[in-house]
């Protein structure tokens, strides 16, 4: 199984419009983000983690030619408002029809804001989709992938994290439950979220991931969803214990 980090900013990307602060002037590039999301490929099975407003760019940067599910961790802008730009594999699959899988909120906010996917006698071009609500750790699959749904606090808000076997993606947290961070002691690959150094009140700062990552003690672990605030990334990576980095937009992993 191979997981490759499409994007690792969050909602506002890296560099911000109109921002001058240094990070988002930097020519680096591990100073420029896109929108989080993430492809996971097993033998012919390609499962996309969300599909935000970078979609279209990760989709040509990465190459891949067929998607067969898209995971859904929440109804954010950042994290759905690329499913339209999906249409070229829609039309490409025989089913013609793209399955989405999710939180039943979750699928129900899609079905209302992309309304004209799912209508009866939709305009020729439009895209369509079958939705697939999940339950909470329940194991699933699709083609070559097993998975399972995880609870995430993002604030308030519950929304989805993914379990893969050993490796598990969780973005836009504030939180998680015991019982979470207890079901995920056995993996080997976490990506979690951070905002940035200070607080926060749905996103979790540097350190307060560092604390769940010190909880789990995944063998490796991936930050993501990272914004302007957190700075000069290689200013803080010695305060990043042994296993830990920070993840950048390309990065691959060999899970
Ligand atoms: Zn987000
Ligand atoms: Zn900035
Ligand atoms: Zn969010």
């Amino acid at each position: 199984m191979k997981f490759t980090f499409l994007g690792t900013g969050t909602s506002q990307g890296v560099p911000v419009i109109a921002c001058n602060c240094n990070i988002c002037l930097s020519e680096e590039s591990y100073n420029k983000r896109l929108r989080s999301s993430g492809l996971i490929s097993s033998g012919s099975t390609n499962i996309l983690i969300d599909s935000g407003p970078d979609l279209r760019e990760q989709m040509l940067n990465c190459g891949v030619k067929k998607i067969n599910a898209v995971l859904i961790t929440h109804e954010h802008n950042d994290h759905i408002i690329g499913l339209d730009d999906l249409r070229p594999f829609i039309f490409l699959s025989k089913d013609r029809e793209l399955p989405l899988y999710g939180m039943p909120r979750v699928l129900n906010e899609i079905k209302s804001r992309f309304s004209y996917a799912f209508y009866e006698n939709p305009y020729p071009g439009a895209p369509r989709f079958s939705t697939h609500p999940l339950e909470f750790n329940l194991p699933m699959s699709i083609g070559e992938i097993e998975f399972s749904m995880i609870p995430v606090m993002h604030g308030e808000l519950l929304i989805a994290g993914y379990r893969f076997k050993n490796f598990a993606y969780i973005t836009d947290c504030k939180s998680l439950s015991r019982e979470t961070i207890e079901s995920l002691e056995s993996i080997e690959t976490l990506v979690i979220s951070a905002l940035r150094l200070k607080d926060h009140h749905s996103h979790m700062t540097l350190d307060e991931s560092l604390e769940i990552i010190e909880k789990i003690k995944p063998q490796k672990a991936f930050i993501t969803h990272i914004s302007h605030l957190m700075g000069d990334i290689n200013k803080l990576k010695h305060k990043l214990p042994e296993g830990v980095e920070f993840a950048y937009d390309g990065l691959a992993l060999d899970l």
